[in-house]
């Protein structure tokens, strides 16, 4: 799904490369963290999947594509089946929170009826059912970096990037995030996440990749931070102790759910098939709502395909969708979001009429 091969990158006039020969790959349905510390490469890493930097030796292959090779113009397509999210949250401050998730799917073409149905669904999933109306300064920073995931997974991306998505919250609040993102997860989104949050990565027990000076110096299945004498404290112990435990409270019960959903014939990480047109062509509820009764059963493993480049099928973007796509709406901007469109570049979202045809989907 994601593959780095050799990746080594050199920043115009710097004279260390920020990465070097980094060699991973990241399969569907896996949650991956990037830890290291600042300045180790974990945002150039995130930037590269994005395509927003290309490398200077060896190749990014995302979703079967060769980032290389992408034309500059499909890689807002592209994007679309990349979300992300960032520490500080990048929401359009003159927009409601319905707003800001209506409008990624806005600049890409999507129906009126298709949006409000897929809005609510999106802002439902991450726990801000009742606040549509509200704007971003009306919102806690939890609460922000919700409406941020909702806008990453507006459109239903295969893969969702965030860096460091609670840098700049609470440790209660870094739980919430982190519970939202494990059961995102769950729901078969494969997730990379850069962080520094030692607890979280030690308790999680996820995939560790780390970084050292632009070296990868570990990739480790079930692993934990790492050596954390050098890093600052993030809390008061006993808090940070808490929050960390909550943590992986919550990632348990989401393997639990997601082992019930598979004995129930259920497939947690199947979901429907997209194309440029119609992003996101399935309700939410069906793909990552809780269990209704509390599980009994144990853990399951992280969802995992053996070779998810190889599983896509060809010709994807020909694909009919399966939600109602028809009435397109015109977007209209204000001046202001206008100036936003430099992140909805950055998104994957701004529109190209001329492009519309293009795909840039996993077809291979
Ligand atoms: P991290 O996310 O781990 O803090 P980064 O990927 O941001 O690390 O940075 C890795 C290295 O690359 C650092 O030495 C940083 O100064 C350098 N770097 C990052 N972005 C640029 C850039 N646009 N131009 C020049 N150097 C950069």
């Amino acid at each position: 799904m994601i593959r780095f091969e050799n990746v080594t990158k050199r920043y115009r006039g710097t004279a260390k490369p920020a990465l070097t020969d980094v060699d991973f790959e990241v399969l569907r349905g896996e949650f991956v963290f990037l830890v290291g510390a600042s300045g180790s490469g974990k945002s150039t890493c995130l930037r590269m999947i994005l395509r927003e930097e290309t490398p200077t030796d060896g190749r990014v292959v995302v979703l079967g594509r060769d980032l290389r090779t992408l034309s500059n113009r499909k890689v807002p397509y592209f994007r679309r089946h990349v979300g992300a999210v960032f520490q500080d949250f990048r929401l359009l401050p003159t927009k409601t929170v319905f707003q800001n998730v209506a409008f990624t799917l806005q600049v890409i073409g999507s129906s009126r009826g298709f949006i409000q149905q897929a809005v609510p669904e999106v802002l439902a999933l991450v726990g801000l059912a009742g606040k549509e109306k509200r704007f971003p300064h009306e919102l806690s920073g939890g609460e922000q970096q919700r409406v941020a995931i909702a806008r990453a997974l507006a459109n239903r991306p295969q893969i969702l990037l965030a860096d460091e998505p609670t840098g700049n919250l609470d440790p209660g609040t870094s739980v919430d995030i982190m519970q939202l993102l494990a059961r995102i997860n769950a729901g078969g989104t494969t997730v990379v996440m850069a962080t520094h949050e030692a607890g979280f990565v030690d308790q999680m027990q996820r995939r560790v990749i780390e970084l050292r000076h632009g070296e990868m110096v570990r990739d480790e299945r079930h692993g934990g931070y790492g050596d954390t004498s050098s890093l600052p404290s993030l809390a008061p112990e006993p808090e940070r102790g808490a929050a960390a435990v909550a943590a992986l409270t919550a990632v348990l019960e989401v393997q639990r759910e997601a082992a019930i959903a598979a004995a129930a014939g259920l497939d947690p990480t199947d979901v429907p098939d997209d194309d440029e047109d119609a992003p996101a062509a399935a309700p939410y509820r069906d793909a990552v709502a809780p269990a209704p009764a509390p599980p009994a059963v144990p853990p399951a493993p992280a969802p995992m395909a053996a070779d998810d480049v190889a599983e896509e099928p060809e010709g994807e973007a020909s694909t009919p969708p399966t939600a109602p796509h028809t009435q397109s709406i015109p977007v209209q901007l204000t001046e202001v979001d206008v100036e936003e469109l430099g992140l909805a570049d950055r998104l994957g979202l701004r529109r190209d009429e001329s492009d519309g045809d293009d795909e840039v989907g996993p077809t291979s």
